[in-house]
């Protein structure tokens, strides 16, 4: 089970396992929830992903507390959420049996190329996939199994191991940036809930306008030099690579909603000041002529 709202990834890795994904609703902070999962459970769920979508932590606790009560897997999709943490210190990726972190270009913490970390607290997942990312040899001529190549290439490596010493301190600026964002953007915009305790690393900020002026919105936007996205624009259910799961449209309701009405303005740590605060006077400028 993962959510519909997420990119593509998280769905074709587990059709690459040979699992059949089942897509499950998100709730109003765009997260997966116990609620959404357990609507879609049957038995042969074999196990539950999270994505920390925007780089917001889903409630892994609960999460993973049901997961073991139902002899699921729980595995962290946390590709957007390098250095977010609960209330209790404890990091997107500690919870799952296995996480995913990517460190593609437009990540936090983006490489030059592609890149990615997988952690886990199972050794013996661990020396599985040390095997598998490197063709499955165990030694230079040796095969045990079959596997593939998804080696991090060296010049990639060197530069994640500098970029990670900043990752804390660039996380402290989307935050920020997301702070200012939520301070004073227009009240009639439905804006992301910044939480006291934990630490949320806003790889995205993501807000929500009404269906019928989204998209004219986003257009005004470009015309005063604001680029803006959408994540995602379509729901993964509803995706062409889906249509032999069987869904249709209306089927998860929040997702495709959200796909509608969500807008995601810019964010990066290098974003100036004199910058947020021109985003800010067009979006709530554009938001009162439209809305
Ligand atoms: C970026 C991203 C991925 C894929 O990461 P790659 O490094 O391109 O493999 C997967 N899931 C989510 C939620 C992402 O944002």
């Amino acid at each position: 089970i993962c959510p519909a709202n997420s990119f593509i990834a998280s769905a074709w890795s587990i059709i690459d396992t040979g699992a059949k994904p089942v897509f499950c609703d998100v709730e109003n902070d765009l997260l997966l929830s116990v609620e959404t999962v357990d609507k879609c459970k049957n038995k042969r769920t074999k196990a539950v992903m999270a994505v920390h979508l925007t780089g917001k932590l889903c409630d892994n606790e609960r999460l993973r507390d049901y997961c073991n009560e139902h002899d699921l897997l729980f595995i962290e999709d946390a590709s957007q959420a390098i250095g977010a943490k609960n209330s209790m210190g404890q990091s997107a990726g500690s919870f799952g049996v296995a996480s995913s972190f990517s460190m593609h270009p437009i990540k936090n913490l983006g490489l030059y190329g592609d890149g990615g970390v997988i952690t886990t607290n199972s050794q013996e997942l661990a020396i599985q996939m040390k095997i598998l990312r490197n063709h499955g040899l165990i030694n230079r001529d040796e095969c045990i199994t079959w596997g593939f190549n998804s080696r991090l290439d060296e010049l990639q490596a060197a530069y994640a191991l500098i970029k990670l010493k900043y990752i804390d301190e660039w996380n402290k600026k989307y935050i920020a940036i997301a702070t200012k964002y939520n301070e004073n953007l227009s009240n009639k915009i439905i804006k992301p809930e910044i939480k006291k305790n934990s630490i949320d690393v806003f790889h995205n900020y993501i807000v929500r306008v009404p269906i019928d002026i989204r998209d004219k919105m986003i257009s005004l936007l470009l015309s005063k030099g604001i680029e803006t996205k959408i994540h995602y624009p379509i729901p993964l259910h509803l995706q062409k690579c889906s249509s032999n799961l069987g869904y249709k449209i209306g089927d998860l309701r929040n997702a495709e909603n959200f796909a509608k009405s969500m807008i995601s303005i810019p964010i990066y740590h290098t974003l100036r000041s004199s910058e947020i605060d021109y985003i800010i006077a067009s979006v709530n400028e554009i938001s009162n002529l439209l809305f």
